[in-house]
């Protein structure tokens, strides 16, 4: 048994230098996020991360969730689940109620991990893979004088930086400037580059597809967010008109609400975020019922170190999709906005070498995390 004894929610806040944004339209000036950190009577400690505004996050787990996880087995990680979510699911079945519960299960399974003695991965069916293709996500939106010449520039830099894949933004309010600045960046990088785009659900349903048909002819890999997330049947209109890939989901939670998107396959690819959309537990779930309906699962990730790692033995579990002879491995999303909990918050950092990241092989999430840096920014 390893009993949980204590549960404390770090409030991280740092400011970024060169604030950007995307068609969202708000302008990110801070990086920060809600750390778990969930302690055993026998000493062990877990840590995991809550995707989304971190003062709420904290008062879910603070309120809600924390005092009914006391005294309780770290290794009854679905037990737990199941019970914190039918707990709160007349008030949340969706947002941050299940980031809140993404943290905490991310910070079980280390526990689990540290206590067994093995990496998370190993406990949830094993090493499909070793070490994962990751795309540079970036190319946001940040000085409106040179939006094209500021995207040409930060593509340059990924591919001298080894990446072979790469995500831009796109929703400028006009389409003839997305298509400029997409070719623009399509000329810079090659043919060789992998290239996507993502709008944040910017677009209406025809103008979605009249754009799509444009960046198809550029050879862009996907189209993810073209439109507001609670307009299925607008998803289905979308991917059934346009050849290339579509992908959303990362504000969509748990197996309900993936359930209707990859069982009318809405989408062509899903992109549960492991620290939003219910933890490992969950995501797990989740990849198995895409799988099922013949959607591909590519995880959103967003976040700090702790989440990047959490994603990656998620990652490591996942099955090709399909399984053949040379197959098109699932990608990470690694993003490249500065963010010092992604690059400091750990002893070793998570790092790319010509676009490859090792998966963690220590035990639990494989990563130390430095305490101090947790101190420098924290806010409660
Ligand atoms: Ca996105």
């Amino acid at each position: 048994m390893s009993l949980i004894k204590k549960i404390t929610c770090h409030v991280v806040s740092a400011p970024v230098e060169r604030p950007f944004t995307s068609s969202r339209g708000w302008l990110y000036k801070q990086r920060g996020s809600c750390i778990v950190e969930i302690e055993t009577a026998d000493g062990v400690v877990g840590w995991g991360e809550c995707y989304g505004p971190s003062q709420v996050a904290r008062a879910y787990i603070e309120s809600q969730y924390g005092p009914r996880i006391i005294g309780r087995d770290a290794f009854d990680v679905e037990v737990i689940w199941e019970d914190l979510y039918n707990r709160i699911k007349d008030y949340g079945s969706k947002g941050m109620a299940i980031s809140a519960l993404s943290g905490i299960d991310i910070a079980l399974w280390d526990i689990i991990g540290k206590v067994c003695g093995k990496p998370i991965h190993k406990l949830i069916g094993g090493a499909h893979r070793t070490e994962v293709q990751s795309y540079a996500t970036g190319l946001y939106f940040i000085d409106m004088d040179r939006l094209i010449e500021e995207a040409v520039e930060e593509a340059q830099e990924y591919v001298a930086q080894g990446f072979t894949a790469i995500k831009m933004k796109i929703g400028l309010g006009s389409p003839k400037l997305d298509i400029e600045r997409v070719r623009a960046v399509r000329e810079a990088i090659g043919g060789d580059v992998r290239l996507m785009v993502d709008a944040n659900h910017c677009f209406t349903v025809p103008a979605a597809i009249k754009l799509g048909r444009e960046l198809e002819k550029l050879d862009v890999d996907w189209f993810e967010e073209p439109i507001s997330p609670e307009d299925l049947d607008g998803y289905v209109e979308v991917t059934r008109a346009l050849d290339m890939a579509v992908a959303g989901g990362e504000n969509e939670f748990t197996r309900w609400g993936f359930r209707d998107i990859v069982t009318r396959k809405a989408m062509d690819i899903v992109q549960p975020d492991v620290c939003a959309a219910g933890g490992i537990s969950e995501c797990r779930k989740i990849a198995t019922l895409a799988a099922a309906h013949g959607v591909e699962c590519v995880p959103h990730a967003w976040g700090s170190a702790i989440g990047l790692a959490a994603t990656l033995h998620f990652l490591a579990a996942l099955p090709d999709q399909p399984p053949s002879f040379r197959p098109m491995p699932p990608l990470l999303e690694f993003e490249q906005c500065e963010n010092p909990f992604r690059d400091l918050l750990t002893v070793d950092p998570i790092v790319q070498v010509r676009g490859i990241v090792q998966i963690p092989t220590a035990p639990g999430l494989g990563i130390e995390v430095k305490r101090d840096v947790l101190d420098r920014y924290r806010v409660v």
